[in-house]
């Protein structure tokens, strides 16, 4: 290696194999098997003007600067979810985190990173896609939803979901699957199947937190997204 200041060998461009590598390590890590080229699925529909100002009154009128829950006392912001008004599929978690309560947007920690993997595997892109969650704001130290909490905010998703009208939905982890397929059975129960429900069809799968705590389960996960691959393939 030259001692040279401008010699091209003291750049600190990586090497692009190892670039390379280190993302097939993350795909491997994640337990895919196969990739998918970008395909019409991932396609989102034309944009349909009234979803987009029926998402935003939605958003304003009726959510506003929400008290409905004690939620509201220790929040910093109401996530709404983001993404394609006119998307085909719609990922829905549980709740924002620290992250997401800063920002005012879902899925933007690690578990975000994850699922952003995930979706990219099967030929989606973060802006195809819409993204929300059970509940609109963050619970205090991240415990779990409580049942008051979802009977006040579920309303608002189910406004979302019937505005948006996606071909797919991906519940995220065991609140989320429970309320979009009305049961109290286990996350992984639920999974690896798809439910005609009355708002839409969903696949229910584990939630990324989960995942990064048990990387044993990216295989059975990855075999759910492959699963949505297939329906939004065929339909
Ligand atoms: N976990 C969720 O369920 N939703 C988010 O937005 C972030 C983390």
């Amino acid at each position: 290696m030259s001692d040279q200041p401008n010699s091209k060998h003291n750049l600190s461009l990586q090497d692009p194999s190892d670039t390379i590598r280190e993302w097939l390590e993350a795909y491997r890590d994640l337990g895919v098997t196969d990739f998918y080229k970008e395909t019409p699925s991932s396609r989102p529909q034309p944009v349909n003007p009234e979803n987009l100002m029926g998402l935003d009154a939605l958003r304003l009128t009726e959510i506003g600067d929400c008290t409905r829950c004690k939620l509201h006392k220790k929040r910093k912001t109401i996530v709404f979810g983001e993404g394609n008004p006119a998307a085909q599929l719609m990922l829905i978690g549980e709740a924002p985190g620290a992250d997401e309560d800063l920002q005012g947007r879902p899925f933007v920690g690690r578990a975000g990173q994850l699922l952003m993997k995930m979706i990219e595997a099967i030929g989606f892109q973060r802006s195809d896609v819409y993204i929300a969650n059970v509940l609109k704001c963050r619970p205090p130290e991240n415990r779990n939803p409580e049942p008051d909490e979802i009977a006040e905010c579920s309303p608002f998703l189910f406004k979302q979901i019937s505005l948006i009208q996606p071909k797919l939905i991906i519940a995220l982890g065991t609140f989320s699957a429970q309320l979009l397929l009305n049961s109290k059975s286990t996350i992984s129960s639920l999974r690896s199947r798809v439910y005609d429900m009355p708002y839409g069809r969903v696949v229910a799968t584990y939630h990324p937190s989960f995942l990064l705590r048990s990387p044993q389960k990216k295989p059975e996960a990855w075999e759910d997204l492959k699963l949505v691959k297939r329906i939004l393939d065929e339909s």
